[in-house]
């Protein structure tokens, strides 16, 4: 069994990413081609903004997005230390200092209760992770960010497709960012990502920002980066979204299906955790992320099991960032980020994609018992 099947999707969608394909290599504008432009006008309609600038990769779009709100030094941002390092990377990359606040534990994303008492008056931003492809708490957020008059960006990239109380991920804030790194929900064959705003001023910075700064041909009032987007990933980009949101709705059809499925395995025992989906979000389930008991080593016991049965799993994650040796410098200490520091040693991600059988998902979850039964 895969972990994540991108073949089954690659068939079903052959004939228009052959095509797409074909038309970049015989117009040959390779980076930043008009397939680049059509995809963002695209996907700005998806998610409702007035702009979408994509861009390389979903790292390199939280750099411009620091960069654009001119973050830098002396700054402050508050954000999940339970995330995919780049996160706290590009606060720290921008020259800011990345302000941990621990996380809520029935969906792992920011607790907002908790928000208010870091903000200090080096605070700039609040960049809000929306773990596992369900949104954090926006309408929370934005409110404290208002009352503060800092600027809030989404780091979008586990979440691109979910909805929050109706309005899709990435168009939340100030400033949405997401990834199509090839396993995410929307993935392209390389590196990609996107942004997302509804701010004209924002959106041309950030177009500059992409292109080394540059505002006309090599005149550039401002330092940059080259985030620019392949054409070919573009191309690749259009043809997956004909059937996005078809895979959105199974994705989230099938991360229920296995909760009910793990949920009458165990039968009201509470053995394990499953994923907690607020009534009033759609989760992408970028991972489908259980938590299993983790006394005397039992994460690492149960990954064994599971493999030996075939079935792969992964941890998302098993550091929380004030963990990593990269953020020693930030002096945190064990224990200042309970539910984070508690989640890293719990959590393990099953298989999860659009085409999961209702078979597989049965083995997966019988396999699950298995393995922390006996
Ligand atoms: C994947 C990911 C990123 C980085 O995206 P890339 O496209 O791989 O650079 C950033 N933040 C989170 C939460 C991610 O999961």
């Amino acid at each position: 069994m895969d972990f994540i099947d991108l073949k089954s999707q690659y068939r079903r969608i052959q004939s228009s990413v052959n095509a797409r394909i074909q038309k970049v290599l015989e117009h040959g504008q390779y980076v930043l081609g008009p397939e680049c432009t059509e995809l963002e006008a695209l996907l700005a309609d998806y998610v409702g903004t007035r702009h979408c600038v994509a861009a390389s990769s979903g790292t390199d779009t939280l750099l411009i997005a620091l960069m654009a709100l001119e973050i830098g030094p002396g700054d402050e941002v508050i954000t999940s230390p339970f995330t995919f390092i780049a996160t706290g990377e590009m606060i720290a990359l921008a020259g800011a200092t990345p302000v941990f606040v621990d996380i809520e534990k029935h969906t792992c994303n920011l607790d907002p209760a908790l928000i208010e008492r870091a903000i200090t008056p080096r605070t700039k931003a609040i960049m809000p992770v929306s773990l596992y492809g369900q949104c954090a708490d926006f309408d929370a957020i934005n409110a404290i960010a208002k009352r503060h008059g800092i600027a809030v960006i989404e780091d979008g990239a586990q979440s691109f497709g979910a909805l929050y109380k109706g309005r899709r991920s990435c168009g939340l804030s100030e400033i949405g960012s997401t990834s199509f790194f090839p396993s995410k929900p929307l993935g392209a064959y390389g590196d990609a990502g996107a942004l997302f705003t509804n701010d004209d001023a924002l959106a041309k910075l950030m177009r500059e920002i992409r292109v080394h700064g540059q505002d006309r041909r090599y005149h550039h009032p401002r330092l940059g980066i080259n985030g620019r987007l392949d054409t070919l990933q573009a191309a690749i980009l259009l043809a997956k979204m004909e059937i996005f949101e078809d895979e959105v709705q199974a994705r989230s059809r099938l991360g229920a299906r296995y909760t009910e499925l793990l949920h009458e395995a165990f039968a009201g025992q509470h053995i394990i955790g499953t994923p907690v989906i607020e009534s009033h979000n759609l989760s992408v389930y970028a991972q489908y992320t259980i938590e299993v008991p983790h006394e005397n080593d039992g994460r690492a016991r149960f990954e064994r099991r599971m493999k030996e049965q075939g079935i792969p799993t992964a941890v998302h994650y098993p550091l929380s960032l004030h963990q990593q040796p990269v953020f020693a410098g930030l002096a945190y200490k064990e224990g200042d980020f309970p539910v984070a520091e508690l989640m890293a040693q719990r959590v393990v991600s099953l298989p999860m994609h659009p085409y999961l059988t209702d078979v597989q998902q049965q083995q997966v979850v019988a396999a699950v018992r298995n393995a922390v039964l006996n």
